[in-house]
């Protein structure tokens, strides 16, 4: 097999030499021709590659279908790639957008790809620098025929799931891969805030050091629940020093982003599902960086509630565990419902169960919850009535009063958990029976005639609210 990679930066290099090492002929291009040299030198030797320094050049170098994985920044340099490169194209060759492009963008560039009778595949690609050498989860969509001809090696590139199979499969057409791709990254951007607010508890009102915050998320990761990478990776940050000091208290506590997480907002908005949980990750990152507004703020009066005691060591870390546990559950929930509904409204037929499943591995976003997600969204009633039960089960009990404490402590004594809290709120939104909207309902009725629905009879109804 024969792969063609442009762009050989982090995550293109990684996964010319991932491609390379599961036995293909690997064609290079990168724009700069530096990093193709430097790229020789460094790993020419793991495999078969052919370094080439012009597109004419690089499309020559093919002997069978051309299979290209383009690795650039997403956004107009895709557009750029893909019009130096469809000159030297032929028809069924395949064009793979590896980069965290739109999924809107995708849809636009199949669409005029297909005029050309040329292959496009927009495919997600999960797992950062490391996962991009040693084993992706990858989430391609767009030509099904394109899919057949590269699922071997893409199998062969991906990483195991832990059950047998490997952390790859169809996703769907047009832009479905790049959808996933992108709820994938609105779920992680909720876990990792719900994490962050986790810590600012343990530390800020539980006491604890940052040995002390190691040895609790290694015990998460050790434990059936939370089991996950983004616990694993937590647990080694806290004892990471440099000279005398913890590397975590010498970091800026302003947020970046790169937008796929505003992306699932974005996408969320418009297909009518509630994620309040990746919103509010968003918008927490967005607060943390607005300097000045924090800096002004700081004058602010602030006034705790003292009076709420704060619980003893042990039964403090269990609290905040299950409200990351509960909390957890509803963002990969409020992720799943947002890619079933686009699912159904562009005809896309996506499996949740095997999106699930691609995620138990090679991911930021991978954890134990997945296994469950996975059977509950599965085919199989059986399995997936257990799975649900087990996952309901976790929010009975002591577990739930202790997220409401949880949620409940921030409150009070001033620390933000805007995650933990719109997770509790869905939660609360989901399960109670009547809700307020009866009221919003009226007065749009008031205001705009805007009419309402009635519980005693079927139909649409208008009030004169004003006369008597
Ligand atoms: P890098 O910044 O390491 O590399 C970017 C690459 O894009 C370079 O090879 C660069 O070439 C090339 N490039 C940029 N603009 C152009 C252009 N106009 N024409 C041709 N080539 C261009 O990025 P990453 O490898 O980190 O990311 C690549 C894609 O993968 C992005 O879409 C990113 O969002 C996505 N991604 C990144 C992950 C990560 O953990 N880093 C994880 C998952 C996806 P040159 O050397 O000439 O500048």
């Amino acid at each position: 097999m024969e792969l063609g990679v442009i762009g050989l930066g982090t995550m293109g290099a990684n996964l010319a030499r991932n491609a390379a090492r599961n036995g293909a002929k690997v064609i290079l291009y990168n724009r700069t021709p530096e990093k193709t040299d430097l790229f020789m030198k460094s790993y020419g030797k793991e495999g078969s590659f052919v370094p080439c320094k012009s597109f004419e050049e690089f499309t020559k170098a093919f002997e069978s279908r051309k299979a290209i994985l383009m690795m650039v920044d997403a956004g107009e340099a895709v557009d750029k790639v893909v019009e130096g490169l469809v000159p030297f194209l032929r028809e069924n060759d395949i064009l793979i957008d590896g980069g965290n492009s739109h999924y809107s963008d995708t849809e636009r560039r199949a669409a005029a790809l297909r005029e050309k009778k040329i292959q496009f595949i927009g495919m997600g690609i999960s797992g950062g620098e490391e996962g991009a050498l040693n084993g992706p989860s990858m989430m391609p969509g767009g030509d099904a025929d394109a899919y057949a001809y590269l699922g071997p090696l893409l199998t062969g590139m991906a990483a195991s799931d832990g059950i047998g199979g490997k952390c790859v499969t169809y996703i769907g057409p047009g832009g479905s891969g790049h959808f996933v791709k992108m709820v994938h990254n609105g779920i992680e951007y909720a876990l990792m805030q719900l994490i962050a607010e986790c810590y600012d508890l343990l530390k800020n009102l539980g006491g604890f050091d940052n040995e002390g915050l190691s040895e609790i998320f290694v015990a998460w990761n050790e434990s059936d629940e939370l089991h996950s990478y983004l616990a694993e990776i937590t647990a080694k940050i806290f004892t990471k020093k440099e000279k005398d000091n913890y590397v975590i208290d010498l970091i800026a506590d302003a947020a970046g982003q790169k937008g796929t997480g505003k992306w699932t907002t974005q996408a969320a908005l418009e297909y009518g599902v509630a994620v309040p949980t990746i919103n509010a990750a968003v918008d927490a990152r967005i607060l943390s960086g607005s300097l000045a507004e924090r800096a002004e703020a700081k004058s602010f009066p602030v006034m705790v509630d003292d009076t709420e005691p704060i619980p003893r060591h042990m039964k403090f870390r269990s609290s905040i565990r299950s409200g990351m546990d509960l909390s957890s559950i509803c963002a990969y929930g409020q992720g799943f419902a947002l890619i079933e509904k686009a699912s159904i409204e562009n005809g896309w037929k996506l499996n949740l169960s095997e999106i699930a499943r691609i995620w138990r591995g090679g991911c930021i976003i991978r954890s134990s919850l997945l296994s469950h997600l996975q059977d509950a969204y599965s085919l199989d009633s059986g399995i997936a009535k257990a799975a649900n039960r087990v996952l309901l089960d976790r929010f009975r009990g002591d577990k739930q009063k202790e997220w409401r404490q949880v949620v409940e402590l921030g409150i009070s004594w001033n620390v933000p958990v805007p995650a933990l809290s719109a997770s509790l709120t869905y939660f609360d939104a989901l399960t109670r029976g009547r809700l307020p909207q009866n009221l919003i309902q009226a007065q749009r009725d008031f205001f705009g005639s805007h009419s309402y629905e009635r519980i005693d009879k079927k139909g649409s109804f208008h009030t004169e609210w004003n006369t008597q």
